[in-house]
């Protein structure tokens, strides 16, 4: 079982290589117990991605935005008191 350490190690060693199947595992079984290290790694994620897209001369995309609104966003009820709204005129 890693610490929560070894595994902020495992994170950014992730960034410069494939990890090993023992790596993955232990990553993936210490991310199940704790909490605190899925945030970070999910952080590290997020991050990454962005330096990515930079570093392939996108501008940072709506992808991760529209991805937490997929999560969180689930009101279309405005958007069809608009249209009838509109209609209306
Ligand atoms: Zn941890």
């Amino acid at each position: 079982m890693l610490s929560c350490k070894e595994l902020t190690e495992v994170c950014s060693a992730e960034m410069e290589r494939p990890l090993t199947l023992g790596e993955r595992l232990s990553l993936r079984v210490h991310l199940m117990m704790c909490s605190g290290c899925t945030n970070y790694r999910q952080q590290v994620t997020t991050l990454r991605k962005v330096m990515q897209a930079y570093a392939h001369g996108n501008a940072v995309s709506d992808e991760s935005a529209s991805h937490d609104s997929d999560l969180g966003f689930t009101c279309s009820g405005p958007k069809s008191e608009i249209t009838l709204h509109d209609q209306g005129r």
